[in-house]
């Protein structure tokens, strides 16, 4: 299998060379980015990832950037009166081509893949994948092109954490035909009833009966639900509410067919049911599965969830820069071909100030993802620093796609609030991700806790406080009782008798 990558590669350059003009504007475009990745840690070589990502721009411009409006009236149409969504025909048709140019699991990294044999993947690492994923970031809607790829959520997190944490036979029934793209899974932490960006509060009940674990309960915004393509359900439960905090809840791998699992409603985001992979409420009604359906053992949900939320979800940073990078686009044709009072747009300072400092924001903002795909590759991400600023990160750049989305829409007139433009969608993706991948206010939390924590240990800490000098020899301006000159205490009286008047 390796080798059969590798000749992939090895035709990928060889096409790339004989590849004409769009490719090579597209790559331009892009050549502002900084080199991908240090040899230290992994990852192809240089020439194999150009050519690899001359293939995805060649696959962005002519087959995804096109079928865009179709690709959303095609999801449209799944939402519309039927529970048995799947796959539109147009992704079906992108997944067999992406996967044929060797456009597959490319989200996988290399230390993961070498989990399963290294047989999957692109062999990339994280900072080389931060490159590739921006790119089929700039889609409308912004996983398109991940969904074509086998590089969508909550698939992608999923995959990892099945590679990192299943055992044998959990990945030989569940991870390879996720990897194949046979079938799609979910994710089920959240829960109607309890704050459940706090993971301890968790409470779904999985009781253990015999051989078999009986789970009741209810989650709600389970992404992937809705598509009869979901095969399996990771579910985050508690096992022992009598262990310490962190060692109550554990994770099961849940078949979808499984009796017992009732699919409330899609709920729906701005009025989107986000047809066909849908955002489901579901109810377990005694739910029973073997106790060999447990990811890694009981009492380690918690854990399994904090080591999760790494990798699956800087994803989404990733493809947001992406996203970023349309709408400035966007924003700058705009303001070039709209004139007002004279002038085109362009031509406002107002207008230029906007674009100059998106493009720093969106710059400063892929700055830190590529440090946090970096410190992952070099560090892992249980490492301190890694997790500092992948909480960062998410916190910070949904934010900067908000601000940037809003502008370009502002700049659109009536025209960006309506469907006739990508800036709606992209503004909504923004905002979602400022919950769905935790809500900032959490993100920020956790950077500021690891902050302080670093600062103690800092090398400056032991410079302490800054106070000024207070010993017995300072100086000093004037005692309040010391007598006041003649002239001032002339000058104090006549104001008062003044004031007295
Ligand atoms: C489109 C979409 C898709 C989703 N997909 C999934 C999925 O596939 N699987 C899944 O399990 N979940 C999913 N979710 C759910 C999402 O992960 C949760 O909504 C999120 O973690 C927040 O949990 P909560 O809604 O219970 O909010 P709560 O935990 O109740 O928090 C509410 C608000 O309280 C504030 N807050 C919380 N803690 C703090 C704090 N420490 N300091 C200051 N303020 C704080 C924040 O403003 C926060 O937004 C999805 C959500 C959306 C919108």
């Amino acid at each position: 299998m390796a080798a059969a990558h590798a000749l992939l590669l090895a035709r990928t350059v060889a096409a790339t060379r004989s590849r004409g003009s769009t490719v090579a504007r597209a790559a331009r475009s892009f050549s502002a980015l900084p080199a991908a990745a240090p040899a230290a840690a992994g990852g192809v070589s240089d020439e194999a990832f150009g050519a690899l990502k001359a293939t995805l721009l060649e696959f962005m411009h002519e087959r995804i950037y096109p079928n865009e409006v179709e690709f959303l009236k095609q999801c449209h149409a799944q939402g519309k009166g039927t529970s048995e969504w799947t796959h539109p025909p147009l992704i079906i048709d992108l997944m067999r081509e992406a996967k044929a140019a060797g456009l597959w699991n490319l989200f996988l990294p290399a230390d993961t893949a070498a989990l399963v044999g290294g047989k999957y993947g692109g062999g990339l690492t994280n900072l080389q994948y931060a490159d590739l994923c921006e790119i089929m970031g700039t889609s409308v809607h912004a996983e398109f092109a991940a969904q074509a790829t086998n590089c969508t959520s909550p698939d992608t997190g999923n995959m990892e954490t099945i590679a990192r944490f299943g055992s044998e036979e959990q990945k030989r029934r569940w991870l390879d035909p996720l990897l194949a793209g046979e079938i799609r899974s979910c994710f089920a932490m959240t829960e109607p009833d309890v704050a459940s960006s706090d993971a301890t509060n968790v409470s779904v009940d999985i009781r253990g009966d015999g051989d078999d674990y009986v789970v009741n309960g209810r989650k709600w915004w389970i992404t992937g639900a809705g598509s009869l393509h979901c095969k399996v359900m990771i579910l985050m439960g508690k096992t022992d509410v009598d262990a310490p905090p962190h060692a109550q809840q554990s994770m099961l791998l849940v078949p979808m067919d499984a009796p017992g699992i009732r699919l409330v409603r899609p709920l729906t985001v701005f009025g989107d049911d986000d047809a066909p992979k849908g955002h489901m409420e579901m109810v377990f009604e005694d739910l029973r599965v073997p106790k060999d359906s447990v990811l890694w053992e009981p009492g380690k949900g918690f854990e399994i969830a904090q080591r999760r939320l790494g990798p699956g979800r800087i994803h989404h940073c990733m493809r947001a820069i992406g996203q970023c990078e349309r709408a400035l686009s966007l924003m700058c044709a705009r303001a070039e071909s709209r004139v007002a009072f004279g002038k085109p747009l362009a031509a406002r300072d107002g207008v230029l100030e906007d674009v100059a400092r998106a493009r720093g924001d969106i710059d400063a903002a892929r700055h830190l993802v590529r440090e946090a795909a970096h410190l992952m590759d070099a560090k892992g991400n249980t490492d301190a620093h890694t997790r500092q600023l992948l909480s960062i990160v998410k916190a910070l750049v949904p934010a900067t796609l908000q601000r940037i989305a809003d502008q370009a829409m502002q700049l659109h007139g009536a025209a960006g609030l309506c469907a006739d433009t990508p800036l709606v969608h992209i503004f909504a993706a923004a905002r979602i991700l400022r919950i769905a991948d935790g809500p900032d206010a959490v993100h920020w939390r956790k950077a500021g806790q690891m902050e302080f924590k670093q600062q103690r240990s800092s090398r400056l800490a032991p410079l302490g406080l800054y106070t000024p000098p207070r010993d017995a020899n300072e100086p000093h301006f004037r005692y309040t009782t010391d007598a006041v000159s003649p002239a001032k205490q002339a000058e104090l009286d006549a104001f008062e008798a003044l004031m007295r008047e």
